[in-house]
């Protein structure tokens, strides 16, 4: 095919595989989470020089000036290989686009080409102790002071925020409007005076999340991303961006193909798994969901083609995707015996069974899966909206 997007995924396909090997796979054992992130930057910059960096970002920014479909097509190919990714998906996925669309032009030159290389690092400030879905409950206080605004309170579940040298926040600048309409969003230097970060240890020791605490912390004015209160607008457009981040299943691994080697290496009850009705049957449907998706994938690449956004029906590829991962780590553990006990600590749950099994976070992160369902049901099925109780009421008011 010489159409130009199969001509771009050959060429993609060809740099990758003469650059990627020495950045993936083996090259990551037994390196040291520094050593990992060393690794992720000189990757990303490589990306950057060879412009399959931030491909839709204009080029005066550091981005390749792409398309949405060449995204999609460079980030297929990229996620067949086991690199070290994951540090910069938050940074570059939704911080950056939103930062480019709403800061001051000398901000942008000054910050977004260096974030495009992987020199700077940003992480994402929305969730709290009581605002994680419904994020309008947020309740770090943000005050108007002489230039700019004084940020107290805390933020949970912030990735990367240790490493992070800038972060997007949104803040309650006013308690007596509803919840939806008393937000106000910025960028801050997360060296800021008063700022202090708390790793969160999770069950697989894995190292991205953390607590960060306000204390007194001083954002000029000028760091202002929007609107004052206009912040909850331009919070939903940052999520929004990261909905559009489509790709087909290669990043939601394990396989279905390796699970179908282990079942055909693996022995129940004196036979080969892979003649157990039970482990067909699984194998089965699995196939038939991955068709669907398949489906839902390939008109999301139509609508980006036809320069639309995809629609509301993608919540079904997360919520299906996220599901099977699990439910197919879970199945693998009951072939592999007492091998499925064991947790390699420098294993992906995108590549490893054990992992997949034991890390809900894709369950979680970028909406619930009972949010996903709420979707469907609201906007793909037409069902009534949940009943919100607090709709209209300000903020600070006992009933809200
Ligand atoms: C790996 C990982 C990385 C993350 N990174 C970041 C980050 O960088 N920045 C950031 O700001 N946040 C981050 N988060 C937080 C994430 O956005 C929240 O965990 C998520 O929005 C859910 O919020 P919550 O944890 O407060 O759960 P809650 O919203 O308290 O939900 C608790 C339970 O109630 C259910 N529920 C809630 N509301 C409804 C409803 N209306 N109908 C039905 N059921 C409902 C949920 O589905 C869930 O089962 C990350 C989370 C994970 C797991």
């Amino acid at each position: 095919m010489n159409d130009p997007l199969s001509l771009y995924r050959e060429r993609a396909r060809q740099w990758l595989a003469n650059t990627a090997p020495k950045y993936s796979g083996q090259a990551r054992h037994g390196l040291s989470f520094e050593q990992d992130l060393r690794l992720a930057r000189a990757w990303q910059m490589l990306k950057a020089q060879a412009g399959f960096a931030c491909i839709t970002l204009p080029a005066r920014y550091g981005g390749a000036g792409g398309t949405e479909l060449e995204k999609v097509v460079f980030s297929e190919e990229e996620m067949r290989y086991d690199l070290p990714l994951n540090y910069f998906s938050i940074s570059l996925n939704n911080p950056l686009p939103i930062f480019l669309r709403y800061a001051p032009e000398h901000w942008k030159q000054r910050l977004a080409p260096a974030t495009v290389r992987g020199e700077l690092l940003w992480c994402q400030l929305f969730s709290e102790p009581a605002a994680g879905s419904d994020l309008a409950s947020l309740r770090l206080k943000a005050e108007p002071v002489e230039g700019g605004w004084q940020l107290n309170g805390q933020k949970v579940w912030t990735s990367w925020a240790q490493i992070a040298d800038w972060g997007v926040v949104v803040a309650r600048s006013d308690s007596s409007l509803p919840k939806h309409a008393g937000l106000t969003y910025f960028f801050l230097d997360m060296k800021s005076p008063g700022i202090t970060v708390q790793p969160i240890r999770r069950l697989g020791d894995e190292k991205d999340l953390n607590e960060v605490f306000f204390n007194d912390v001083f954002i000029p004015d000028e760091q202002r991303l929007g609107e004052i209160n206009g912040g909850f607008r331009v919070a939903v457009e940052t999520l929004m961006i990261e909905r559009y981040a489509v790709t087909d299943e290669s990043g939601y691994g394990p396989t279905l193909e390796r699970f179908i080697e282990l079942a055909a290496n693996s022995r129940l009850n004196g036979m080969p798994a892979l003649a157990d009705g039970e482990v067909r049957a699984r194998i089965a449907q699995v196939f038939v969901e991955r068709q669907g998706l398949r489906a839902i994938h390939r008109s999301a690449l139509e609508a980006f083609a036809q320069g639309k956004a995809p629609g509301p029906e993608g919540a079904i590829r997360k919520l299906l995707l996220g599901r099977t991962r699990q439910q197919l780590g879970a199945a693998a553990m009951d072939l592999m015996g007492s091998q499925g006990l064991r947790l390699d600590p420098e294993s992906h749950a995108v590549n490893d069974f054990v992992r997949a099994w034991l890390d809900p976070s894709l369950r979680i992160a970028g909406g619930t899966d009972e949010l996903l369902l709420n979707t469907l049901a609201e906007r793909v099925l037409g069902m009534p909206q949940d009943h919100r109780p607090d709709k209209g009421l300000p903020f600070n008011s006992p009933a809200s």
